[in-house]
């Protein structure tokens, strides 16, 4: 895999984030990423998201684990508080209507690096 581009922009139009699905809004600052493992793909991110993802990473190098059940929780956590401080799930719904709830906003993949 090699990064062809990585670096952080400020939003001239709205975008959506290729982490939690939700609006990048004009003027707000996000991660770029160009990469060309498994095919060429570009990557928008929200910081928040950006730092989920370092975040996961750092500790994943850490412990030497490559286990993708940890990378994956850790990833929805972050995807659950957001849409949940944003109303579009509730405490009350179950894992699978909240899956359900994610699916509907945008595609979730385990972003590669
Ligand atoms: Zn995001």
């Amino acid at each position: 895999m090699s990064i062809l581009k990585d670096k952080l922009v400020v939003a001239r139009k709205q975008h959506i984030c290729d982490l939690c699905g939700s609006k990048i809004e004009n003027g707000e600052s996000y991660r770029y990423v160009v990469d060309t493992f498994d095919g060429f793909s570009a990557n928008k991110y929200h910081l928040c998201c950006n730092q989920a993802i370092t975040k996961t990473f750092n500790e994943w190098e850490m412990c030497g684990e490559h286990e993708d059940y940890y990378l994956t929780s850790w990833i929805f956590e972050h995807i659950e508080d957001r849409l949940h401080s944003k109303g579009i799930i509730t405490a009350t719904m179950t894992d699978k209507e909240k899956v359900e709830e994610f699916l509907k906003l945008g595609k979730y993949e385990i972003p590669r690096f």
